[in-house]
């Protein structure tokens, strides 16, 4: 028999460790020769099993004591506190209590060991909202077809799973035993199997029942954002609580004005006439029209902004602005008197573009507004 090493060496820790202390040092040693982390590696298999076992001797107080007036037991018997060999399975039902509720599984991101409160399925729908509504946020009634709980249904305990909607495996491997949790499949981990069936319930007891639920949409959501409401999905099924609605937000595209961002952009045509002598202009925002000013001499391309005219931000940010691009329209046609005014004005030196220093290409605009 080969000798044992000290339970608080193996452990790395003092002899006046505390719980926590202790749970800890484990802890750190159960990731490092975790058998997932080191395939094939004996070493770290008994180094792991070597852990488990001190610390199931010093996590317990009557043990501990024992262990520290006895130390390990002699061959033969006598006096000295027996540990025994822990397989892989008492190690892993170890684990709830060292890495939290979770279970070591879940710790290291596979299945749950979790204890799982029964819970509805989510339910989802697409709710279209105009830009109107999204800016200034909006209360909507919405009706949706909710699973409810059937009226006499009733239940029983799944058999398979003891109500647990998880069925543990010990598999043999080559590293030893591993505890794996699958879902139930005798009730596809509800935990319970209907046993009353009315006429028209689903094989799960529910029914389905159109329901007006109240929603607010707070002002700044944007297209393909999704909003979740608790408790306001599906039931489940035999109690516990119900899934959440998910609402998945469209936005009705505007005639006039796209949302880029929490900006809000709008293209103005004017004619050449208006952006060469002034004008004022009629133009649509998200709160109404404004009448804007177009100076005389505005060049095509320029943008205008309207400062707060745009999206609230859902965060709370503040508001995006209005853009307004301007375009100068050219005619199309023109009649034979018309031509002959444009012709007469043709070579007069102020039709002759000669752009100043400050006035901006389009690239230089871009990168303006949106670099
Ligand atoms: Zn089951």
């Amino acid at each position: 028999m080969s000798t044992k090493r000290d339970f608080y060496e193996i452990l790395g820790v003092g002899k006046n460790v505390t719980a926590e202390e202790l749970k800890k040092a484990y802890r750190k040693l159960a990731i490092q020769y975790h058998p997932d982390k080191n395939p094939g590696n004996k070493e770290a298999e008994e180094k792991f099993k070597e852990a488990a076992e001190a610390y199931e001797v010093l996590s317990d107080a009557n043990k501990r004591a024992q262990y520290d007036r006895f130390g390990h037991a002699r061959p033969g018997g006598g006096g000295g506190y027996q540990s025994h060999e822990m397989n892989m399975e008492d190690i892993f039902s170890q684990f709830g209590d060292i890495f939290g509720g979770g279970g070591f599984e879940s710790f290291f991101g596979g299945g749950g060991g979790r204890t799982r409160q029964r819970k509805g399925s989510n339910l989802r729908i697409k709710l279209k909202l105009t830009l109107d509504e999204i800016s200034n946020g909006v209360e909507k009634k919405i009706k949706v077809n909710r699973l409810v709980q059937a009226e006499g249904v009733s239940y029983k305990n799944c058999t398979t799973c003891q109500g647990q909607g998880q069925v543990r495996k010990v598999v043999n491997t080559m590293l030893g035993q591993m505890v794996s949790a699958t879902t139930c499949p005798a009730c596809n981990g509800v935990g319970q199997l209907i046993d009353k069936r009315p006429p028209g319930v689903d094989s799960s007891g529910l029914v389905s029942k159109e329901d007006t639920i109240a929603v607010k949409i707070p002002a700044g959501v944007a297209d393909g954002m999704q909003l979740s409401m608790s408790g306001k999905g599906n039931d489940a099924p035999g109690g516990g609580i119900a899934g959440d609605l998910i609402i998945l937000i469209e936005e009705i595209e505007n005639a006039d004005l796209k949302r880029d961002g929490n900006n809000v952009v709008y293209d103005l045509h004017v004619s050449f006439i208006d952006a060469a002598l002034g004008t004022t202009v009629e133009v649509p925002t998200i709160t109404g029209k404004v009448r804007v000013k177009i100076d005389a001499g505005t060049q095509s391309g320029k943008i205008l902004r309207l400062r707060g005219k745009g999206i609230k931000d859902i965060n709370g940010y503040g508001h995006g602005d209005q853009l307004i691009y301007i375009n100068v329209w050219t005619p199309k046609k023109l009649t034979s008197e018309e031509k002959t005014k444009l012709e007469s004005l043709r070579s007069s030196a102020n039709f002759q573009p000669h752009p100043d220093a400050g006035e901006k290409g389009f690239f230089e605009r871009m990168k303006e507004y949106f670099g």
